[in-house]
């Protein structure tokens, strides 16, 4: 198996500008652009849509020319 993750990626809806770069970067797909509003309508952000596919390699953090990604470190069990 994997070695287990010690981060994951929390995005900053006010900071990202929806480009995609990060969903390009990802890995195992698991990010996606989604909107953020409840009604449906708006400008789309970046989503981690599927949490445990999330490998917390970081790739998407060092891409994002933004800097609209921090990797938030996972509290130990
Ligand atoms: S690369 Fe950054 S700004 Fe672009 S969609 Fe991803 S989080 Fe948002
Ligand atoms: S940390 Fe890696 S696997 Fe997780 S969302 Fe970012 S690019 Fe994808």
């Amino acid at each position: 198996m994997a070695a287990p993750r010690k981060a994951l990626p929390e995005i900053d809806p006010q900071r990202c500008t929806g480009c995609g770069w990060c969903i390009a970067v990802c890995p195992p797909h698991v990010l996606s652009l989604q909107v953020q509003s409840a009604t449906g309508f708006g400008s789309k952000r970046s989503t981690l849509h599927d949490v445990p596919g999330c490998t917390g390699c970081a790739l998407c953090a060092v891409r994002c020319p933004f800097d609209a990604i921090e990797m938030v470190k996972i509290a130990k069990p």
